[in-house]
């Protein structure tokens, strides 16, 4: 939608968040990084690393490469922000979190597993945030956040995107470990 569009590009333009989504920048990612640890950190411990291409990539976006790191981009995150609304980006960063879980515990699943997994940890991450940290719910900004970047092979459909990012917030990253559905 145009106004949408619009929106973006003057928040944008003056520096400025919508009124519901939160400014990504370091002090945001850092914060993000000690509370999602403060429910993950017994899983995995990497670095979240801010426009810095700390996995090598062309194009900044939001990954994880190894146990250790996860290299985002501000711009990106910016995005998830203003387009899905407020904390998108924690469940993005959450997602991430989960992938090195993975590479910590070394967990290979098939497509569109590998993704659903981490979804769903991310997913429980809502749920710690929500009633451990004292965060409005962002469930709805997180699922509408993954739908739009489903694409069928790697990350599953919209639906099963939608469905295992509500399976974790409703049954617990340590589920989503040991009783993943398929
Ligand atoms: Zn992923």
């Amino acid at each position: 939608m145009q106004f949408i569009k619009y929106s973006a590009l003057l928040a944008a333009l003056l520096g400025a968040s919508l009124a519901n989504a939160a400014t990504v920048n370091g002090s945001f990612i850092s914060k993000s990084a000690s509370e999602i640890r403060g429910q993950l950190g017994g899983y995995a411990q990497p670095t979240i690393y801010l426009n810095q291409y700390a996995c090598g990539e062309r194009q900044l976006s939001a990954m994880a490469c190894g146990p250790y790191t996860i290299s985002v981009g501000s711009q990106f995150l910016q995005s998830q922000e203003n387009q899905h609304g407020n904390y998108a980006a924690k469940m993005v960063l959450a997602h991430e979190w989960g992938h090195s879980i993975q590479f910590t515990r070394n967990i290979r699943k098939s497509a569109p597993y590998q993704e659903l997994q981490a979804d769903c940890t991310g997913g429980s991450f809502i749920k710690y945030a929500q009633t451990r940290l004292g965060y409005a719910s962002f469930l709805e900004a997180a699922v509408s956040s993954a739908r739009a970047a489903a694409d069928w092979a790697e990350h599953g459909t919209p639906s099963q995107r939608d469905y295992f990012t509500r399976w974790g917030y409703a049954n617990g990253v340590t589920k989503c470990l040991s009783a993943l559905p398929r």
